[in-house]
């Protein structure tokens, strides 16, 4: 029979890759804890609906990516691309929004249907981070600030940051005449996508992929001439900010969100170690969306990081790459088993960093040492018949030529500490 295996572009995360996450997640939530931001957790499936009326049907997430199901009920659900939509909803749902101000973030993973390969998944992980009830430019800068703290604690300096205003809506609908009749006039010069993209959602011409296509996109008209005067003054506060605080920056005036809702600030965190997938950040504002859900109008702003991406760039040398026991309980004997499962507990009561690997399964010592070795443990306490009557441990040393001792169960806990750095 065939083997059955994960499906493409989803991957296990083994072992020997769990303690770099473990460490990107902490070193991230601690600096989300610093700015008092608190933890939401919203489901990985939702209504279909949700995301075409948040993200748009005229994107590549709703059109081309998403997974979508029918349930029993025949409703369409959806294995959610973003978190936006899903905090959003519940940010409403709950009563979180109205009139007041409220500073989330989540992680967890994200489903896209995209082509796999490096950088680039269908399940890939994010940590998202949303502020709502601030309409001013010092919550735009409040995101860029921590997000130049993330690099810092991850002692990343090679990201560059991008900014842009899109303006209102307004702004941003004269725009769009301007960009279509500039395509149209090179339409011969545009690939499959951008063609689909002329018609539906223009703006997204500028985000393409496609090498070929840069030419064409550079010499594109900008944005920037055609801002609102409230626009170009909510950017140029947020800039004052960047620049007291000495964050480098360089406006990218065709960077863009292809979803109406967004508009004025946005902002990308680019790498250039990368490749094509070097955007490790994207955020910006969507003061529409919440409105356009049915809700009072709230202003908002929100950022994901890819993690995977995030990975691929730290750097793990503050990490301590051995996750391997620090001791072997060897157990010679029924009655010594039973014992030892207390022993090895009262162990992990009185040091709670120790890492205490008990041996399963008895077997004859000779068996059981060399398990204890291939565990890469550094000691091995040895709970022989004799030692059981005696209420004692014998400890080798699996490292070292040392002899081995023998010591009373009482004083185990100090001589651990003495010896090993835990
Ligand atoms: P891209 O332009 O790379 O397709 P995007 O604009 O679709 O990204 P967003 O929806 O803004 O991405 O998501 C924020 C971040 O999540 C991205 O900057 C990237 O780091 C990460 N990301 C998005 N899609 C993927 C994916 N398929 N695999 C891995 N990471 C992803
Ligand atoms: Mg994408």
């Amino acid at each position: 029979m065939a083997r059955i295996q994960a499906i493409r572009g989803m991957h296990d995360i083994l072992m020997h890759d769990t303690p770099r996450w473990q460490f990107l997640e902490q070193s991230i939530t601690a600096v989300l804890k610093q700015y008092a931001y608190q933890e939401i957790r919203i489901p990985i499936v939702e209504k279909t609906a949700l995301f075409k009326r948040s993200i748009g049907d005229n994107t590549d997430v709703v059109s081309k990516e998403m997974y979508s199901f029918d349930d029993r009920s025949e409703t369409s659900l959806t294995l959610r691309p973003e978190g936006t939509a899903g905090c959003v909803r519940a940010g409403i749902e709950h009563g979180l929004l109205h009139n007041k101000i409220q500073r989330l973030w989540y992680i967890g993973p994200m489903f896209r249907r995209e082509r796999p390969q490096k950088g680039r998944h269908r399940q890939f992980h994010q940590i998202g981070v949303e502020a709502f009830g601030c309409p001013g430019p010092d919550i735009d800068a409040e995101h860029i600030l921590m997000c130049a703290r993330f690099w810092k604690i991850l002692n990343l300096d090679a990201i560059r940051l991008e900014i842009n205003s899109l303006g209102n809506s307004e702004a941003r609908a004269k725009y769009r005449k301007i960009l279509v009749d500039y395509f149209s006039s090179h339409s011969d010069q545009l690939d499959d996508d951008s063609r689909v993209r002329l018609t539906q959602n223009p703006l997204r011409i500028l985000d393409s992929k496609n090498p070929e296509m840069q030419p064409l996109v550079n010499a594109s008209p900008t944005l920037d001439q055609y801002l609102d005067s409230e626009s170009v003054d909510h950017f140029a506060r947020l800039k004052t900010v960047l620049d007291s605080a000495g964050i480098k920056y360089k406006v990218n005036p065709r960077l863009v969100r292809g979803l109406d809702y967004y508009g004025r600030t946005v902002f990308e965190w680019i790498s250039d170690q990368l490749g094509t997938q070097g955007t490790v950040c994207a955020g910006g504002r969507y003061d529409g969306l919440v409105e356009h859900h049915g809700a009072s109008s709230t202003p908002a702003i929100g950022f994901a990081i890819g993690l995977e991406r995030l990975l691929a760039l730290a750097d793990f040398k503050g990490l301590p790459d051995n996750q391997s026991p620090h001791v072997y309980l060897l157990m010679a004997g029924e009655s010594a088993a039973r014992r030892g499962i207390l022993l090895a507990e009262q162990l992990r009561d009185q040091l709670p960093t120790l890492r205490i690997l008990s041996n399963c399964g008895g077997g004859s010592l000779k068996r059981q040492f060399k398990k204890a070795d291939q565990s890469g443990a550094q000691l091995a306490l040895i709970l022989g018949e004799d030692e059981l009557t005696k209420n004692q441990v014998a400890i080798k040393f699996l490292r070292s030529d040392a002899a081995q001792i023998t010591i009373k169960w009482t004083e185990i806990s100090n001589f651990l500490s003495a010896h090993l750095s835990i």
